[in-house]
């Protein structure tokens, strides 16, 4: 029987556990807080719970393959909910624009708020955006390992053509700006970078495929995202996993050059065929398991890291602006907000604003309970291992965050709030500054940057949001599976296991 420890139970490390688990492993997961999930996380403010980690389920296909995959189905264990509004976005008092599912309505509210040839580029953008996503998704998305060779081999001749066609080596900011002449759109367009905690002046034109992402569908978890979490745990607890909770692995264990096990906090060791690490690579880099496999991964230099955050976690009353489930303010000056956030490596002085307002759906917009359930984030350098923000500066960003709110016509009455910073995310996720993302996607060959599921040691595999194919639930999750697909293979062609199949993962055969 092959042992397997998984170190994090995020959502990589719970897929990895699950599909192995399911493949009649000995799995043992452990994971340094109290409950699965990592950044997908739940709060409790004023007796209240909310999530206070992602909050936008989109590719929902890949957490259905999953479970799939295990024998059962996602809307056995969460129920998920599409949403019509995508999310309304706000420059100011009277300048708004809602999106929607249904791309013909985007373009007649884009036509309105910006006019009819915007609305006729908005049109040429998607296409481009859906283009961008079928030449990458599978040589890319669904590749454990892909390379730059790998992928301009997998194209047929005339495919390449297509590829130049999608601007790789153009950042997000210019590509935009031959869709969008309204400044406005190209900011609103340009903010899908920051999904994988990118700088839209620095990232390439081809992140763009986010936007056809969410185009095809952002869906609600019912009672919070976290929920899906709780169910990844579930079945493999169920499949006969072990997941092990308040329990950080300090060393992984090298036995002739091969991970043999994982050393915990309290000293135990737990012996392994395999281990599959998904806690940040700039951990392993920085040695936090253990000088002999920190040189498996690059380090990830401060420069490189993605962005942070500084969110509040509210239940507050509301008045003044209809906010929808998702609702974003821009900021007055983009530019300088990622000059600030890059460039300076400080909190910008006029940021742009995600406000999630849980307790509202289409359905549930109107007549909800008061006061609601609020998770508002801005993004913040990852220095949270250098400088630990001070009050006097978190005062100065609130002033600044709730100010613009209220410009735009939203006034909030808060009556509990729960602030983390990067220092706090340092903490939870050690030795990333609080970078959520990983590496950020800066250049264009950033994406090849990543780590793939396997390493230069044999034994060792690492999944998560900072490995490829890059952060986000449903992509951390292929991480998961790719890590675990790529285990089976190699377990197989040395004959120490039978021969298995992943589905939407790497055969063994
Ligand atoms: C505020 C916020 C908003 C976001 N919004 C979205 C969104 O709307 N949509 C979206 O798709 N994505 C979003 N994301 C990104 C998404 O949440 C992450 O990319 C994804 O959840 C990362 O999963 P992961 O597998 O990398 O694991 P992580 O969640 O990073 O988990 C890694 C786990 O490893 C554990 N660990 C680390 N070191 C050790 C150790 N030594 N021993 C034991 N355990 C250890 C950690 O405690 C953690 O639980 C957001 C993230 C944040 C923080």
């Amino acid at each position: 029987m092959r042992r397997i420890v998984v170190i994090g139970a995020g959502v990589g490390g719970l897929t990895a556990a699950l599909a192995l688990a399911t493949r009649g492993l000995t799995v043992v997961v452990v994971e340094q807080a109290g409950v699965p999930g990592g950044k997908m996380r739940e709060l409790e403010v004023d007796g209240r719970r909310l999530d206070g980690g992602p909050t936008v389920l989109t590719m929902k296909w890949v957490l259905d393959e999953i479970f799939a995959d295990a024998g059962t189905a996602l809307a056995e264990h969460v129920t998920v909910r599409p949403l019509d509004h995508l999310a309304r976005h706000a420059w100011s008092m009277d300048e708004r624009l809602d999106l929607f599912a249904d791309v013909e309505r985007s373009a007649e509210a884009i036509g309105d708020f910006a006019g009819p040839a915007e609305a006729r580029r908005y049109r040429g953008f998607c296409a481009w955006t859906q283009q961008i996503y079928q030449t990458l998704e599978t040589p890319f998305l669904r590749s454990p390992q892909p390379s730059l060779m790998k992928l301009i081999g997998a194209q047929p001749a005339r495919n390449l053509r297509r590829l130049w066609a999608l601007t790789p080596f153009s950042s997000t900011w210019r590509a935009l700006g031959r869709y969008f002449h309204d400044p406005r759109l190209r900011q609103l367009f340009g903010r899908y970078a920051t999904y994988c905690g990118s700088s839209p002046f620095l990232a390439p034109a081809t992140l763009m495929l986010i936007a056809h992402v969410e185009q095809c569908g952002v869906w609600i978890v019912e009672g919070g995202m976290h929920r899906l979490a709780e169910a990844l745990a579930r079945v493999a607890t169920a499949r006969g996993a072990r997941l092990r909770y308040a329990t950080a692995a300090k060393e992984i264990v090298v036995v002739d050059g091969r991970a043999a096990g994982v050393t915990l906090a309290t000293g135990e060791r737990l012996d392994a065929d395999a281990v599959i690490v998904t806690a940040d690579v700039a951990a392993v880099a920085a040695g936090r398991f253990g000088r002999t496999v920190a040189g498996v991964v690059s380090p990830v230099r401060h420069s490189q890291r993605s962005l942070s955050a500084i969110t509040w976690a509210m239940v507050a009353e509301c008045e003044g602006f209809p906010l929808v489930r998702h609702n974003v303010f821009f900021s007055p000056d983009y530019a300088a907000e990622f000059q600030d956030l890059f460039g300076r490596g400080r909190l910008p002085t006029a940021p742009t604003i995600y406000v999630c307002a849980q307790d509202r759906t289409e359905t549930t917009a109107a007549g909800r309970d008061s006061p609601e359930r609020l998770f508002c984030l801005v993004n913040a350098p990852a220095i949270g291992d250098r400088h630990a923000i001070t009050a006097r500066e978190l005062d100065q960003c609130e002033r600044c965050t709730f100010g613009h709110l209220e410009r735009c016509g939203l006034h909030i009455q808060r009556h509990a709030t729960t602030v983390t910073t990067p220092s706090d995310f340092e903490r939870m996720f050690p030795a990333t500054g609080g970078a959520l993302y990983g590496r950020s996607s800066h250049g264009w060959l950033a994406s090849f940057r990543r780590p793939g599921s396997g390493t230069r040691m044999a034994g060792l595999y690492l999944a998560g949001g900072s490995t490829h194919p890059g952060a986000g639930v449903p992509t951390a999750a292929l991480s998961g599976r790719s890590a675990a697909a790529s285990l089976l293979a190699d377990f197989a062609s040395t004959g120490h296991f039978g021969r298995a199949a992943m589905r939407g993962g790497m055969s063994t055969h």
